[in-house]
Order: structure tokens, then C-alpha cells, then sequence
């Protein structure tokens, strides 16, 4: 098994996506896109795109947020997926902030049901 990388960042092998949580390449899925479109400092309006049923929702969902820069004062579009090594469920978090974009990775999964909705093994 690799080592995690250092929390918040995103690490690539080569082109491929190592999971935040173990380290690992292989296994990781990206599923889901979340867009929480905003002016600066404005409401939010939140877009959810699950890219397996093509989904398209608007609702008050907030986009995972990175613990970095946290909303930022401009938009963010998360996508989010998971790991078959280790189970994880994981953000990749792109914040607009102060004419720069912040790049994090957070861990979103928080017991036996995940973010998602899907349901851990155990
Ligand atoms: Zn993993």
C-alpha cells in the first residue's frame, strides 16, 4: 500500500488520480460533479451532476468545501468520488478565491453512510 498524501493536496502518478485517503492509484472512482456557482461574495446557487445516471439537480446540497480556504469568495466546483482499496469517499475542491485557484482534496465520508448515499461494505 503507497502512503496517503500530505491532507488537502492532490497528488498524480503519472495522469493518474491517487486516492487521498490510501495512497493508492488503483481503484478510485470520480463520480459526481458539484458546482456551486456564485458572484463574488453573493448566495450560492448549488448543481449536483452524477456522472454515471447523468442526474442534473439544483438544490441547497453545498459543494464539499476544502478546509484551506474554506467557501472563498467566489465559486467552487467540486468533483467528488471513492475508493475500492480502501473505501474512502473523497472531494477534489477547485475554490476561486482572490484572483487564484485553490486545488485541495478532502476526505467526505463520515461512517456507514456516505455523502453519496452509497453504503459502506461493513
Ligand atoms: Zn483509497
Amino acid at each position: 500500500m503507497s502512503n496517503p498524501p500530505p491532507e488537502g493536496l492532490l497528488l498524480l502518478k503519472g495522469n493518474l488520480l491517487v486516492c487521498p485517503s490510501c495512497g493508492e492509484t488503483y481503484g478510485t472512482h470520480v463520480n459526481t460533479a458539484y458546482v456551486s456557482a456564485r458572484r463574488e461574495d453573493r448566495e450560492p446557487q448549488e448543481i449536483h451532476v452524477h456522472g454515471i445516471t447523468g442526474e442534473v439537480r439544483h438544490d441547497s446540497e453545498e459543494a464539499p468545501v476544502g478546509s484551506k480556504i474554506g467557501v472563498g469568495r467566489r465559486h467552487r466546483i467540486a468533483l467528488t468520488g471513492w475508493c475500492d482499496g480502501c473505501q474512502g469517499e473523497f472531494a477534489i475542491i477547485f475554490t476561486q478565491h482572490k484572483g487564484e485557484t485553490y486545488v485541495e482534496t478532502q476526505l467526505i465520508n463520515t461512517g456507514p453512510t456516505y455523502v453519496t448515499g452509497r453504503r459502506s461494505s461493513l
